[in-house]
């Protein structure tokens, strides 16, 4: 796959903030008689964001979304490519150039129990990273601190809680503000929202879209839900069995598909109003997800592709650029007897998913972490 065409321009039209050029992570290795298992993550991938620029990350459960995230951050080795951070190569860095790295990206997990110690306040935990990268401590940490519980709309008074007083929303609001406490540039969210009620999601990503924009902070934001997705990303990027499919501006990848995989993701986004035209037309996709040690030769998604063709179970599909922005990894673009070069946005998709449109203000219900530590 053309990874340079992969990682197509962002929409911001700024220098890329982070420039992922042919990421290649492996796990597992094989003796010298060719015993055990090599699983490839992530393969050949590219990406580009820009200062204050969302991209979304989206496939299914093991399709090599997060590992890719973890390898921008540097916490799982890559075996090969090229990572830029503000034009600076970050490839493999260690040390003290690692430690001054983390200043400049966080990362905001799933589940806030996984980076908050449940044995000490939420104001020690933030306070860590203050003291490590900064040195800050005393009155000015105690400052900090209750300056960024306020950012992320909790009250200083907060901070000498534990964990376990917060309600999940307030665990994640808390698991932010310790991400932002030194001031990074890029904040990879993994699955930040997932674990959340819709309505305390709501709550947490208009905080963070409101972070992004008052700090201009550029978010690569994985996540399996579609619809959260399209509402907080510039751009998306669709992954498949540790592969990029699909890139583009959001509204092009939601309205015009161009890859039978992101058609398939995007016909299983739930549409509640049963009089729309297209509700009900998701489609299925056949058998599972190839094991990623034994990958499928030629196109990653041959095996349950319904537009397969002899062709694709042989040739690695290469990236074409798509109308309206971005690019596809698909035969069908150049090789199609049917579809070649078209969208297929005109085999019918549902275009405006459970009630979120795409970059607008998320209505929550009554927020509570302002007068509550067990509400959001
Ligand atoms: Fe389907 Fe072939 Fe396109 Fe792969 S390259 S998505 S198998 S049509």
């Amino acid at each position: 796959m053309n990874a340079s065409a992969q990682g197509e321009g962002s929409t911001v039209g700024a220098p890329p903030l982070l420039e992922v050029r042919g990421l290649n992570v492996s796990f597992g290795k094989k003796s010298v008689l060719g015993r055990g298992r090599v699983v490839r993550a992530v393969n050949d991938v590219g990406l580009q964001i820009a200062s204050g620029e969302t991209l979304g990350l989206v496939g299914e459960s093991g399709s090599g979304k997060s590992t890719t995230g973890r390898a921008v951050l540097q916490l799982v080795p890559a075996d090969s490519g090229s990572i830029r951070l503000d034009g600076r190569e970050i490839m493999g860095v260690r040390g003290k150039a690692l430690r001054g790295l983390r200043r400049q990206m966080q990362m905001v997990f799933q589940d806030p129990y996984s980076s908050l110690d449940p044995s000490t306040t939420v104001g020690a935990s933030i306070t860590e990273p203050l003291r490590v990268h900064e040195g800050l401590s005393g009155r000015a940490s105690r400052e900090r601190v209750a300056e960024l519980l306020d950012l992320v709309g909790l009250r200083p008074s907060h901070a000498d809680r534990y964990p376990y007083e917060f309600s999940g929303g307030q665990r994640q609001r808390v698991a932010i503000a310790r991400a932002l406490s030194i001031n990074p540039q890029l904040v990879v969210c993994d699955e930040a929202v997932s674990a959340l009620d819709v309505s305390t999601q709501n709550q947490v990503i208009n905080l963070l879209e409101d972070l992004r924009e008052s700090l201009r902070l550029s978010y690569l934001f994985i996540a399996h839900d579609l619809a959260v997705v399209r509402h907080i990303s510039h751009r998306v990027a669709v992954m498949y069995l540790g592969h990029i499919v699909e890139t583009g501006p959001i509204e092009r990848v939601y309205e015009s598909p161009a890859h039978p995989y992101t058609q398939a993701l995007l016909s299983a986004i739930p549409v509640p109003n049963p009089d729309r035209k297209d509700r009900g037309r998701r489609i299925l996709l056949q058998g599972d997800l190839p094991d990623p040690a034994d990958p499928p030769a030629g196109c990653p998604f041959s095996t349950r592709c319904a537009y397969v063709m002899p062709v694709c179970r042989v040739e690695m599909p290469a990236t074409t650029a798509v109308d309206g922005g971005g690019g596809v990894a698909c035969h069908l673009q150049t090789a199609g007897p049917v579809l070649a070069g078209r969208s297929l946005s005109h085999l019918g998709m549902p275009a405006v998913p459970d009630g979120r449109t795409a970059r607008g203000r998320l209505q929550p219900a009554a927020e509570g972490p302002q007068t509550s530590a067990v509400n959001t």
